[in-house]
């Protein structure tokens, strides 16, 4: 089935402060780079603390898993200054993110167990 996405409200989520980066990178598929630019994800290989990023426009690195990094902040704060071109980031997922709330007392618990148990 096909939704248009363009005049469907995006519904408000809720996530935990406290999820770890895997978690969140893997429910968000959006990298926040240095320079501030949003990467879309294309594949993240999770090794124990560590993970290797691959994002659309090709480029591979290794994080690690911690919710206080530069990334899990930039990504909670939603601090950036605009998409990646060449990723060719959607417009539907820009506006996903942007109604993506994070919260220390309120939202959902992400299951890294669950979303890596199903590739
Ligand atoms: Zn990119």
């Amino acid at each position: 089935m096909v939704e248009n996405v363009n005049t469907k409200r995006v519904a408000k989520r809720y996530y935990r402060k406290k999820n770890d980066l895997f978690s969140l990178l893997e429910k968000i598929k959006l990298w926040p780079s240095r320079s501030g630019r949003l990467h879309g994800i294309l594949t993240i290989t999770i090794h124990g603390e560590m993970a290797t990023i691959t994002t659309h426009c090709g480029k591979t690195f290794q994080v690690r898993n911690s919710r206080n990094s530069r990334a899990a902040r930039w990504l909670r704060n939603k601090y950036y200054s605009g998409a990646c071109t060449a990723c060719g980031v959607p417009e539907w997922k820009l506006a996903k993110y942007g109604q993506t709330f994070f919260s220390r007392s309120y939202g959902a618990y992400l299951k890294p167990g669950d979303l890596r148990s199903c590739k």
